[in-house]
């Protein structure tokens, strides 16, 4: 297995990201290939590391003062063996192929989780919606969308929104996309409700995470009431992972962006998380101003080079990191179980670091990987498509059944799996075993392609 490891960092050593990704799948599905030889003779680990394609693409546009500025854009188009690619597009600064070929390589064995017939994908840019205009944003998004659109269909590839990609870009993504086409049709999933949306699916990342949180605590017959949570993160995924767990009557204390985080101490409610929401969404203003409104909290800022982030260094029950990858470190995650954490669902993407994830496993606490955890977000962007072919909608209830259903589900395939091979209480085990099985089945169902 060290050798498909050591294949793909020699091809690329620039990537860490999709190695560190890579790594922790590879290691976890050994027991499965030493079981059945069939998937390394059929060359199975080589297959799945490489992209079926790559698209590249220069982004012209011109700012407010007329200037041009040029973004790169990317699409990595991962694995179709079991439908469209399917994944979101991330627009941030740290952009680049190693991040998205990561962020694709997880999408694939989180999509066949869900049970829903995606493939995965993911792209995006290096562009910073940070401090443009709507109009910046706009010809940004409909210069990038003017070569997407030639790559991408409903039923080809069927991006959806990430880190910097919202209902706004996703509302200039499509028009673009249709103009281009001359065609209405679900190419992109979170969309506005009136134009072809889904119900639920802005709240779905965020409450799945929660849900599942849910299912790993019916196992030791607990509940989410009464217990303190940490939440990082203040975007789509933490204000939805916030609002789920105040109405299961839990309390969280804390909220960040990437400048540093708020702790509050008397927890937030319906009105404060309100608060956020119109601060996050509507006037896109940082999260320090939290502290400067509401007197139980204070704002740490907190330097990215430091050795461990302080946010996850308070007395808590559970934990739901909703910001980006690599935000908790084995420090970080030795600080959550010396406070009493014994909980984390992963919101975000890869958040915990590789001997983070070892000190949560060796802890035995109760540890759901972001590709099953985060997984309801990619659910109710499948049940978009469904609603779409279909043209039709369906009510908040049937969505939200639907969604507590696959993560249900979800939840007892990771355990299930986990078990099939040994490693009970293993969800990070479960989950990429049980994706894996999926997808390669269906690879080697389809031959040599
Ligand atoms: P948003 O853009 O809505 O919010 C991202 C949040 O994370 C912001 O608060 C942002 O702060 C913070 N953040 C981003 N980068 C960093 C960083 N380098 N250091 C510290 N904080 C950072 O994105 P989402 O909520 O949609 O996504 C959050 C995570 O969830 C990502 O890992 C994403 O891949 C994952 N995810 C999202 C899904 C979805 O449906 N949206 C589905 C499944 C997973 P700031 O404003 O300062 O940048």
């Amino acid at each position: 297995m060290t050798d498909i490891i050591e294949v793909v960092k020699d091809r690329d050593p620039q990537e860490r990201e999709f190695h560190q990704a890579v790594t922790e799948v590879m290691e976890s599905i050994k027991p499965v290939l030493d079981q059945n030889p069939i998937y390394r003779q059929a060359k199975i680990p080589e297959r799945l590391v490489e992209p079926e394609r790559v698209i590249m693409f220069r982004v012209p546009w011109a700012d407010d003062q007329g200037n041009v500025q040029v973004n790169r854009g990317f699409r990595i188009e991962m694995n179709s063996a079991l439908g469209p690619y399917k994944g979101g597009l991330r627009f941030h600064p740290s952009v680049n192929l190693g991040i998205l070929k990561f962020l694709a390589f997880e999408q694939v064995f989180k999509n066949a989780l869900t049970t829903l017939p995606m493939g995965g994908g993911k792209g995006g840019s290096d562009f910073d919606p940070k401090g443009k205009s709507d109009n910046e944003v706009m010809r940004f998004c409909q210069s990038f969308m003017s070569e997407l659109f030639r790559h991408i269909g409903p039923d080809t590839d069927v991006p959806a929104g990430d880190i910097g990609v919202g209902a706004r870009e996703i509302g200039y993504l499509f028009g673009m996309y249709k103009k281009l086409r001359n065609e209405f049709t679900g190419v992109l999933t979170g969309k506005g409700l009136n134009w072809g949306g889904s119900l639920i699916r802005p709240e779905a990342t965020g409450y799945g995470s929660v849900y599942f949180a849910a299912e790993m605590l019916a196992t030791r017959n607990e509940s989410l009431e009464g217990k303190t949570c940490l939440v990082s993160g203040s975007g789509n995924v933490a204000q939805f992972t916030t609002e789920k767990l105040i109405e299961l009557g839990a309390k969280v204390v804390t909220l960040s962006d990437s400048s540093g985080y708020i702790y509050d101490e008397s927890g937030l409610d319906a009105q404060k998380l309100e608060y956020v929401k119109v601060l996050k969404n509507v006037r896109r203003g940082r999260i320090s101003e939290y502290a400067d409104k509401f007197a139980s909290a204070v704002h740490t800022e907190v330097d990215p080079a430091a050795d461990c982030n302080p946010l996850w260094n308070h007395k808590a029950d559970c934990a739901f990191p909703s910001a980006t990858q690599n935000e908790i470190n084995a420090k970080d995650a030795q600080n959550l179980i010396d406070n009493g954490v014994f909980l984390v669902s992963e919101g975000a993407n890869m958040p915990t670091m590789p001997d983070g994830i070892d000190i949560f496993k060796d802890q035995k606490i109760l540890y759901g990987p972001g590709k099953a955890a985060n997984a309801g977000g990619v659910s109710v962007s499948g049940l978009e498509m469904t609603q779409n072919s279909m043209r039709l909608s369906w009510t908040r209830d049937e969505v939200d059944s639907r969604l507590k259903l696959i993560m249900k589900t979800i939840h007892r395939t990771c355990v299930d799996a986990a078990e099939q091979y040994g490693q009970s209480g293993n969800y990070e085990a479960g989950a990429n075993i049980a994706g894996f099985v999926k997808v390669v089945d269906a690879m080697l169902d389809q031959g040599l392609v």
